[in-house]
């Protein structure tokens, strides 16, 4: 879709401007983490965290905010971007920035996972913003489009929010299963290679996401929920974390539960969880990247973006995740050669813009002009 904001071009000095503003704002909250650990970071990452390594980090990331201001003040015709840099790299020394220390840490109850904001955030834009500017699949889409600022903060809200989700999500499966004895199955799990186990874990989880997702489009109530996912007409790399909470957590309940009766391995667990979180990702991001013969083997941005397709037609397909032959199986494969769905969202529903109103919309209101009729239900 086009948007009013333009998409910038090398040279203009626009996108050194926006990396400086981004580094600098990761600066800041960075050193809100050095203040508050304990409130403000993961108690799982923290015993990964070596001193040198934040600190470096760190200095890094305020010396590249300021590197990155010089260059778009040299490039820039309007130098606003290049101030508000400067600007937020002087407020990350005059905080102290340079000195930061890291420290022993007291583990509270609860706590915010800031530092995974960061470093997801950080590591997603460079992974995913060269790729899009490079391989764009919709040329004219700029990432500032009309709604980047409520798809970031699903994004940031679902990174604070790692340990509650962590918590609430492996309840259910703990709750079902937590009194079978399962050591015999964990065993045999922990002693298979470890790219079998892996491939297990992908594969089960796929399962168990793959029913998850159809039933979130096949049930009327539960599509409310789902719809908001499905409301971007701007695919890119953060429209995937548009998401209701509601989704979020039956979704990942479903997926946890095979993890956690099978009981794999914290190594394959913790490969898993970074494989998906960097796929999730690539296949709503907006590129035309060629994959090969892989995208058989693999959803790919065009295999999931038929799924988020507007044309009723192709309603109902590609519900799969990581696997495409698991819609072969269960009849809902669809990727035609190199054509891409015309347009992504939804005709048929109207959607408030804005987080806190997504969020409390599908408990109160059906977005649909019209209630999904149970012989309709498969059609999405
Ligand atoms: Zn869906
Ligand atoms: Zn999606």
């Amino acid at each position: 879709m086009e948007s009013k904001n333009k998409r910038m071009r090398v040279g203009e000095g626009k996108i050194s401007g926006t990396v400086s503003i981004f580094l600098g704002v990761l600066s800041l909250a960075g050193i809100l983490c050095f203040k508050f650990p304990e409130q403000l970071t993961t108690p799982e990452f923290r015993e990964v965290y070596t001193p040198e390594l934040v600190e470096n980090l760190m200095l890094g990331a305020i010396i590249a905010t300021f590197l990155f201001a010089l260059v778009s003040m040299l490039l820039a015709k309007n130098k606003k971007l290049a101030v508000y840099g400067v600007a937020l790299g002087t407020m990350a020394v005059v905080l102290g920035g340079l000195t930061v220390e890291g420290r022993a840490v007291e583990k509270l109850n609860w706590s915010l996972g800031l530092d995974w904001l960061i470093l997801d955030l950080l590591v997603m834009v460079l992974i995913f913003v060269p790729i899009e500017l490079a391989f764009p699949k919709n040329k004219l889409q700029t990432k500032f489009h009309e709604e980047w600022r409520t798809d970031l903060i699903y994004f940031g809200i679902s990174h604070l929010a790692i340990q509650l989700f962590g918590v609430l999500t492996k309840k259910p499966a703990v709750a079902f299963f937590g009194w079978m004895n399962l050591e015999g199955v964990h065993t045999w799990v922990n002693d298979l290679p470890f790219v079998v186990e892996l491939l297990l874990a992908l594969v089960v989880t796929d399962l168990f996401q793959y029913w998850a997702h159809r039933i979130f489009h096949s049930h009327y109530f539960l599509w409310r929920f789902h719809s908001i996912h499905h409301s971007t007409e701007n695919m890119d790399w953060l429209a995937g974390s548009r998401t209701h909470f509601i989704d979020i957590f039956f979704t990942r309940s479903m997926s946890y539960i095979p993890l956690y009766v099978l009981g794999f391995s914290t190594l394959t667990f913790n490969v898993y969880i970074v494989f998906i979180a960097i796929h999730a990702v690539l296949i709503h991001a907006n590129t035309n990247i060629n994959f090969g013969f892989l995208k058989y083997i693999i959803t790919t941005p065009q295999y999931h973006h038929w799924h988020h397709c507007k044309e009723p037609e192709h309603y109902g397909n590609n519900f799969a995740v990581v696997f495409p032959f698991i819609d072969m199986i269960f009849g809902t494969y669809y990727l035609p050669g190199k054509e891409w769905p015309e347009g992504t969202g939804l005709v048929d529903a109207s959607f408030p813009k804005g987080f806190l109103k997504q969020f409390a919309f599908p408990f109160v209101k059906n977005p649909f002009k019209n209630d999904l009729l149970p012989e309709e239900k498969s059609e999405r």
